[in-house]
């Protein structure tokens, strides 16, 4: 274990959070999801917290994470925790700085011996994968898991090798605040997966969840492209003891085409939308497409909070828009 305390939090207030990755400016679907966060916990007087999580040295930019910060303060969200001047008593903030705390909780998971080493190259794992398999997910065959688990097996010496986590071939239930029941087998759509890789890198999977818990995060607002990571977070909250956050995943946006937003549609990037719009037009647009308010009137988030309501946001997974309507 780390030496530093690490305040697991005690009462009921809600803490809810917003941890990009710095690896290009936000778009409209990354600030439909952090103001969907921010005024959740909003609404019942909880805390805000932005973590940075630039675990990918080769895309994060630190330029990125002070434009998330411009960006998210330009619409009015505010934060009561991290960011990148790290104030606040569950730092470091910035995922890239949490490496010692990432290695005591692998130790934790290693001493229930359900985690192995794995040593097959990603040409291997590939050799091996159904031919369905076309939305670029990589299912883990097993091939280094040990004969039964859990199981003592030793690292192998001067090899690089990932570490990975045993899942059991049974569905993981969790409720989605928005979507409702789920029941996901990990076993089948994703295998046994990765803690840290070969090189070192420490997996989102993993790194979330131990950040997460230690920032007293209960609950977690964010795109419903990551329900299938909520079924592998709750399994590994789990091992750990711990409790997992409440999920609320939402709608993506999308173009006309049906195409989810990304960092490369200009159009759609903040840095086009904040010299066309005004923060007050951007929210009203934002809290219309949710179904909070019925029209797209110009307002700020302060004046969202009363009106929020889970209720009034569709179980859609996708919301589709025209790029010329805004
Ligand atoms: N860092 C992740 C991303 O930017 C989001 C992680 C999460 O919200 O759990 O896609
Ligand atoms: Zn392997």
């Amino acid at each position: 274990m780390d030496s530093k305390p690490h305040r697991m939090e005690s009462d009921d207030t809600p803490v809810g959070r917003y941890a990009p990755s710095p690896t290009g400016r936000m778009h409209l679907g990354n600030m439909f999801s952090a103001l969907l966060s921010w005024l959740s916990v909003r609404a019942r007087g909880g805390r805000w917290v932005l973590r940075i999580e630039d675990l990918d040295p080769q895309r994060s930019k630190e330029e990125y994470a002070r434009l998330i910060e411009d960006d998210l303060g330009w619409l009015g969200l505010d934060w009561d925790e991290g960011g990148l001047s790290g104030s606040g008593p569950h730092g470091p903030y910035r995922q890239s700085l949490r490496g010692s705390v990432y290695d005591s909780y692998l130790e934790k998971l290693r001493a229930t011996g359900y985690t192995y080493p794995c040593t097959c190259t990603r040409a291997e794992i590939m050799a091996t994968q159904a031919p369905h398999q076309s939305d670029g997910r990589v299912i883990y065959g097993g091939h280094c898991r040990p004969a039964s688990m859990p199981s003592a097996s030793p690292q192998p010496r001067c090899v690089r090798y990932a570490t990975r986590l045993y899942v059991p071939d049974k569905d993981i239930t969790f409720h989605d605040t928005l979507y409702g029941a789920q029941s996901i087998n990990l076993s089948r759509e994703c295998g046994d997966f990765i803690l840290r890789r070969a090189d070192g890198a420490w997996a989102y999977q993993f790194a979330v969840v131990v950040d997460d818990a230690l920032m007293g995060i209960n609950e977690v607002v964010r795109g419903c492209d990551l329900l299938l990571s909520a079924a592998q977070q709750t399994y590994l909250y789990r091992m750990l003891g711990l409790t997992p956050p409440v999920y609320a995943h939402v709608p993506l946006i999308c173009n006309a085409d049906g195409v989810r937003l990304s960092k490369r549609d200009r159009s759609l990037g903040m840095d086009e939308l904040r010299k066309r719009h005004s923060p007050q037009e951007i929210t009203g647009f934002l809290a219309h497409l949710s179904g909070i308010i019925p029209s797209p009137e110009p307002c700020s988030p302060h004046e969202l909070i009363n009106e929020f309501d889970w209720a009034k946001i569709p179980p859609k997974k996708e919301i589709l828009i025209d790029q010329t309507s805004i």
